[in-house]
């Protein structure tokens, strides 16, 4: 059987462009009842205005959120002077990342010497690695060095995220700094 291939720019400079249209499916008058009465997913929601949190570049989103407050998509806000509302591989996943019933919402432990992943509550991943912080702060805090005061421990260093906003790095500064940790750094910044 003879392969029919069709040529756009032909036929579109010939004044052919609304045969076109129906030959290839995209005419309203050829759309289905059903089709005709179905609303796109985010017909009715309300748009939020927010951020992607994965990189310095800071591109603006639109979260569209339903009545009931279920968040039903994200995309690239038109609006943003950064991105013009368009969004890296990164940034378009965010709804996939956020909605989706494989995202783990537990912590994956190894212990020492074992050779076997073990789930566990991510309340208890938090208090551990508060337990770890106490006691190497305590193992390796420093309160002075050549007679002068440094109160400082080079055993802990902190990588924040870039999902972190204003409010959170400042409070993470905080912390750390009030452990005497001096090794602090951001994702954004690299
Ligand atoms: S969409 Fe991509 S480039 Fe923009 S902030 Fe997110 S990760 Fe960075």
């Amino acid at each position: 059987m003879a392969k029919t291939t069709i040529d756009l720019t032909k036929m579109l400079s010939a004044g052919e462009g609304l045969r076109l249209s129906e030959r290839v499916g995209m005419m309203p008058n050829l759309a289905s009842e059903r089709t005709r009465t179905l609303k796109g997913r985010i017909a009715h929601a309300k748009p939020v205005v927010s951020l992607c949190p994965y990189c310095a570049v800071g591109c603006s989103t639109l979260a569209y959120v339903s009545d009931e407050g279920k968040l039903l998509d994200v995309e690239g806000n038109p609006d943003s002077p950064i991105s013009g509302g368009h969004l890296c591989p990164k940034g378009s996943a965010i709804f996939g990342l956020t909605v989706n019933d494989q995202r783990w919402t537990t912590v994956k432990y190894r212990a020492p010497y074992s050779d076997r992943y073990e789930e566990r509550p991510l309340a208890w991943a938090l208090e551990r690695i508060a337990q770890r912080v106490k006691e190497t702060r305590e193992q390796t805090f420093v309160k002075s060095s050549d007679g002068k005061r440094v109160n400082h421990t080079l055993g802990i260093a902190s990588l924040g995220g870039a999902t972190f906003g204003v409010e959170e790095n400042y409070l993470l500064g905080k912390l750390m700094h009030s452990l005497g940790v001096v090794s602090i750094e951001n994702q954004a910044r690299i």
